[in-house]
């Protein structure tokens, strides 16, 4: 499906792994932006950036893009921000513990020097990734934000209406005490996912082997592949402790912030969503993705319907343009140089998901309009009053 994206001018090939998101492409990013931007807000989370250049003797791992400076010292562009973070909470603590939880997430671009990037905007080597780090004064407190952010993942991620799987993982390179991954199954994905049908466990065969469930020692398992859109960790002590990030408790004692940590693929969330929902030749998207929502494609030059319908396709664009969810997110298709069929079958390759049509029925008294739903393969013929009434009921 990343061929689709290409061919359809979402994102280009800019040098391997490398992509310009073109404007349909940035549209759909911005809204998945927004989207966790407000689950954020209801978390009492705050945004911030950190750079993306960083110096490169907190750093000793493979696959790094590293630069040097006119003064000669090295730096690297940062995959992941733990040990900065960590370090920015060392740099004003000790804090009083009134201050905490404290959450502190960005989204920004993140580079990783992959040996074989694929897969488009899945597996780039410069990506855009939301990261969220958490700051708690005891293990108990950590433990609850960590199922809190979770929960908060799992909104997100419901919201784009694509089954995912929550599955244990191995901490890995990040460390800590307990990690999670969320999964879209499809067979492109990279990683194995075992699920146990006598348990209900679920985790990356990384840990677990896929021979037999490592929680009931069952047979009675199925093995998939996931492409992982999330990854969660509770971190513990192990950054604030040699970072020297602590607080001053209750009793005025300094103490170690206990953490956690929390990646959303952004870019990776487009393009495996995409690679899920799409067909062959055409691409789908989340409903709320879509880089516009309604497409009015407006009669042939020279036809009669365009004598006919004079006018009408602009006041439907204005009249939906003012509902609420639909304003900036619909366009008209008004190269009428080209056949209403031509522009309905460029509109559905694109995947909007509801396609207007201004055909013969529009040329009658009381005005009817082809209401194509896309993902559901609906037609209905409407006037303009049931049309937007319509909008509104799926809004
Ligand atoms: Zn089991």
């Amino acid at each position: 499906m990343n061929r689709l994206m290409l061919d359809l001018g979402i994102i280009k090939l800019a040098s391997p792994g490398i992509f310009h998101l073109l404007p349909l492409g940035i549209r759909a990013l911005e809204k998945l932006k927004s989207l966790i931007d407000k689950e954020m807000h209801k978390i009492n989370a705050q945004r911030l950036a950190l750079p993306a250049l960083t110096p490169a003797e907190l750093w000793e791992k493979t696959e790094l893009f590293t630069l040097t400076d006119r003064h000669k010292n090295l730096y690297i562009l940062s995959p992941t921000h733990e040990e900065a973070i960590t370090d920015l909470l060392a740099s004003i603590a000790p804090l009083s513990y009134k201050n905490f939880p404290l959450r502190l997430y960005q989204i920004t671009s993140k580079y990783r020097d992959e040996m074989k990037s694929r897969f488009g905007l899945m597996r780039g080597r410069q990506f855009l990734m939301k990261d969220l780090y958490t700051f708690d004064i005891d293990m108990e407190n950590a433990e609850q934000t960590y199922s809190e952010i979770i929960k908060s993942y799992e909104n997100i991620l419901t919201k784009l209406g694509i089954g995912f799987s929550q599955v244990l993982a191995a901490t890995g390179n990040i460390g800590g005490l307990i990690s999670h991954e969320f999964h879209y199954t499809a067979d492109v994905g990279e990683d194995k996912l075992l699920f146990c049908s006598n348990c209900n466990y679920k985790g990356n065969v990384e840990i677990s082997g896929q021979d037999y469930c490592p929680q009931c020692k069952s047979t009675k398992i199925i093995v998939r592949n996931g492409i992982e859109v999330a990854h969660t960790f509770l971190l513990g002590d192990k950054y604030s402790k040699s970072l020297n990030a602590t607080y001053l408790d209750r009793n005025g004692l300094i103490a170690n912030l206990q953490m956690g940590c929390y990646g959303l693929g952004i870019s990776r969330i487009l393009g495996a969503a995409v690679e899920v929902l799409s067909l062959e030749q055409e691409l789908r998207w989340p409903l709320v993705l879509a880089p516009y929502k309604v497409v009015i494609i407006a009669p042939k030059g020279g036809s009669k319907e365009e004598v006919l319908t004079s006018g009408l396709d602009q006041e439907l664009y204005d009249n939906i343009d003012k509902l609420d969810g639909y304003t900036g997110n619909i366009l008209l298709d008004d190269r009428n140089h080209l056949t209403i069929g031509k522009r309905y079958l460029e509109a559905r390759r694109m995947g909007y998901p509801y396609i207007i049509v201004i055909g013969s029925k529009a040329t009658e008294t009381n005005p009817l309009y082809e209401l194509n739903e896309i993902l559901t393969n609906k037609q209905h013929f409407l006037d303009k009053n049931e049309l937007l009434q319509h909008f509104r009921s799926i809004q």
